[in-house]
């Protein structure tokens, strides 16, 4: 089944994330979003909807509206639909850490055929998301760019904006870089979901779980720290001039 690899890796008992069914949602517009994943190492995990599931790639620097600038995406295994609305905080277990809904939307194939794009490694879409808009490609590299890197060929993907009137050099990530569905930041999350992680799901004090999620709630505090600081210092160095950009600094507006 689709979601074997995803329940796996999760103990449902001690994580808020949804086991998920195999759900399909036919003739509505395909769901896309990404997370913001604050885990042992910070990434944003882009995820497509086809097939009753959510196409999962890693990107760890996170998309980037510049045509010139390829992110690596590490292919992982699906997630369900519902995953696509989570945001919360995972106590301990695999992906330990904090998740922030940083943009959704819908996305649409540039090709008749999404498993045979898959299959070939080469996937062309629209997305209309937020922060993220017009056409971008997702394409599997060979192996050299794997290796050298230490990882699996088969897994190892490049996420690319096509040049169009949405791309452009400003860095969305830092332009826009809070939750599209509470506004807030990982200290925000943190704050609303804590208490609850706390009454339910407590990690073992001392343990290698709460060493953990006490590392991450610093790097939270400390990204906030250095965002506040990094925004000014962006905002004089040069005005937003693409469409992207002017987008970008009103969804950050709006949402504050
Ligand atoms: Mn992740």
């Amino acid at each position: 089944m689709a979601l074997e690899e995803y329940r796996r890796k999760r103990d449902f008992t001690k994580s808020p994330e949804p086991p998920g069914t195999v759900g399909g949602r036919k003739g509505r517009a395909r769901f896309f979003c990404v997370q913001k994943h604050l885990a042992s190492h910070l990434h944003y995990d882009f995820r497509l909807e086809h097939d009753g599931v959510l196409l999962s790639w890693a990107v760890p620097k996170g998309p980037s509206l510049d045509p010139k600038t390829r992110r690596l995406a590490m292919h992982v295994e699906d997630h369900p639909i519902e995953y696509g609305e989570f945001e919360g905080v995972i106590p301990e277990g695999y992906g330990a850490g904090i998740v922030m809904l940083w943009d959704r939307g819908t996305w649409t194939p540039e090709v008749d055929d999404v498993d045979a794009a898959l299959k070939k490694g080469d996937l062309k879409f629209t997305l209309d998301g937020y922060k993220l808009k017009g056409s971008w490609v997702l394409v599997r590299t060979g192996g050299r760019y794997a290796a050298a890197r230490g990882g699996n060929p088969d897994r190892t993907w490049l996420l690319i904006k096509h040049r169009d009137e949405w791309a452009g050099d400003v860095d969305i990530t830092e332009f826009a870089p809070n939750s599209v569905r509470s506004g807030g930041d990982f200290e925000d999350i943190l704050a609303a979901k804590t208490p609850d992680v706390w009454r339910s799901n407590r990690p073992a004090k001392g343990g290698g779980t709460g060493e953990m999620l006490a590392k991450i709630i610093e790097r939270a505090a400390a990204m906030r720290h250095d965002d506040a600081g990094g925004r000014k210092a962006a905002s004089k160095a040069r005005a937003p001039k693409t469409r992207a950009a002017k987008k970008a600094k009103s969804v950050r507006t709006r949402k504050k």
